[in-house]
Formats: structure tokens, C-alpha cells, sequence
């Protein structure tokens, strides 16, 4: 039986198989090639330039703490300014281990981090809004509230400590999941604005950016493991009852028998 070594060094102890092109990685190449395509898709795209102000949106996730670690690199070389926020939307059981990771993680990195909750801000929460819900005729689903407080919060915080950009963690199968839900939809008009970075000529919103679309969301949990950050992998208690994660599934199922299928849609 041959053996199966890392592909770029020849270490014994591979961590990843990527089906999609074929590499075999040890931990520290596979980490190593994180870095080095999210910095690269930072410079093509040119998501950031020299003295940029970056606020990144922390929920203490995978995705937001692989993205605070890798633009701390850009920060180190003296590139880039970097902070961070974490909003608490007041979610029970779910929410305030995001925002203990957020606050451990800042630290262990030296950068600075905001926190701004629904309740101290609008004085209520999701869990309260969704308890009216339940006595409602016609009941919204919790995102839509959330989306807009939390894009009113993000907009305003980048704005009073003049951030030029906000960088979201949305990694591969979240562009996907996107595209597909607005194709089903017929919301063409969103499909065309789907992209590395926003385009808006309105200065009240700070230009987001998305350096991580590339990167499927299994490599970004690994990447985080492997660098010994710890994060949450619980979902919003929410989350579940969303067409997105019907979606999620479909496109989930559909990779393992066509691996490259994420890049192609994307
Ligand atoms: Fe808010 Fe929906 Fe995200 Fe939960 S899944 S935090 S309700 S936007
Ligand atoms: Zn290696």
C-alpha cells in the first residue's frame, strides 16, 4: 500500500486530502496554503491597499476568527490598520460563547475589539423579538431583523472609528449557498452583486470585503484547529429553519460526488 505523504514536503502526517486538486497536506504546508491564497486573492482583487483601516466583523466563529488571524498578518508587516467587532444580538446559549472567543482571541492578538449588543443599543433582543413573533399573524424569520440591525450597527461602528473597509469571514460554500438561493428565487439583480467586495458609491456603508470567498468552510474549520484557536461550532439556534440551510445540505451532498462543483458554480 503506498503511503500518503504531504505533497509539498513530504511529511508523514497529512491532515487533508483535497479532492478537488488533488493535493495532500501536513499541517503546517496546509496552513501555509490558507495564508498565502487568502493574502493572494487580497492582492488581485485588491480588497485592501497600504494604510487601509479595517474593521473585521467577529461573531467568534471559524470563519471570522480564521479571517481576524490571516489580516493580522497584513497588520504585522505594517500594511493594514486592524480592529474588530463582535455584536450580541441576544440570542440564550448560542450568542455569549461567540463573544468570549471574540474577546479571547483579540487579546491573544493584541487588536482591538469592540462589542455592541441589540440590547444596549435598541433595547431589545432577537429572543425577544421572536417571542412577539409567536403571537403574530404573519411571522418573520429571526434573519431578516437581524440582518438589518446588525448592518445598521456595522455601518455606524465603521464609520465613528474610520474604518475604509469591513470584512466579513463568508467563505466558499456561503457564496455558493447565496448564489444558488438567488437563482431559485429569480433575484438576478442579487446575483450580479455578489462578489469580493461591494461597489457602493453611497458613503454611509463602508466597503465590505469577503478575502475568504475561495475557501471551502471545512478547510477554514482545519485551518483554525491546526493554528490552535478555539472557536464555536454551534449554529445559531435559528439558523435551522432557514431556506439557506436547505440549500447548505443540497450543495453539501452534491460535493461529495462532484468535488470541484463549489468552483464551477462560483
Ligand atoms: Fe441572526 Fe439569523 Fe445569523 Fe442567527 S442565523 S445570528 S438569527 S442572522
Ligand atoms: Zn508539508
Amino acid at each position: 500500500m503506498t503511503e500518503i505523504v504531504c505533497t509539498q514536503c513530504g511529511s508523514k502526517h497529512v491532515v487533508i486530502n483535497r479532492k478537488y486538486n488533488g493535493q495532500k497536506l501536513c499541517s503546517s504546508c496546509f496552513r501555509k496554503s490558507i495564508e498565502k491564497q487568502v493574502l493572494k486573492t487580497v492582492k488581485k482583487e485588491k480588497l485592501v491597499t497600504k494604510n487601509d483601516k479595517v474593521l473585521v466583523a467577529l461573531s467568534g466563529g471559524k470563519d471570522s476568527v480564521a479571517l481576524l488571524k490571516i489580516l493580522n498578518i497584513l497588520k504585522e508587516k505594517n500594511i493594514i490598520e486592524l480592529e474588530a467587532l463582535t455584536i450580541d444580538e441576544g440570542i440564550a446559549g448560542y450568542r455569549q460563547e461567540g463573544v468570549r472567543i471574540a474577546k479571547e482571541t483579540t487579546a491573544k492578538l493584541g487588536i482591538k475589539h469592540h462589542i455592541v449588543s441589540f440590547e444596549d443599543k435598541y433595547n431589545f433582543t432577537i429572543d425577544k423579538i421572536m417571542e412577539l413573533q409567536k403571537k403574530s399573524d404573519n411571522p418573520q424569520h429571526a434573519c431578516t431583523y437581524c440582518g438589518v440591525f446588525r448592518r445598521q450597527i456595522f455601518n455606524q461602528i465603521a464609520r465613528d472609528i474610520g474604518a475604509t473597509k469591513l470584512a466579513t469571514g463568508h467563505n466558499l460554500d456561503d457564496e455558493v449557498q447565496s448564489i444558488v438561493m438567488n437563482y431559485l428565487e429569480g433575484n438576478i439583480n442579487n446575483m450580479v452583486r455578489i462578489g469580493y467586495k461591494t461597489e457602493s458609491s453611497d458613503e454611509r456603508f463602508t466597503q465590505k470585503i469577503k478575502p475568504l470567498r475561495k475557501i471551502p468552510e471545512k478547510e477554514i474549520g482545519l485551518y483554525v484547529l491546526e493554528s490552535g484557536f478555539e472557536v464555536h461550532f454551534d449554529g445559531c439556534p435559528y439558523a435551522h429553519e432557514s431556506f439557506r440551510m436547505e440549500i447548505g445540505d443540497f450543495i453539501r451532498e452534491a460535493t461529495l460526488k462532484h468535488p470541484t462543483i463549489m468552483y464551477s458554480t462560483l
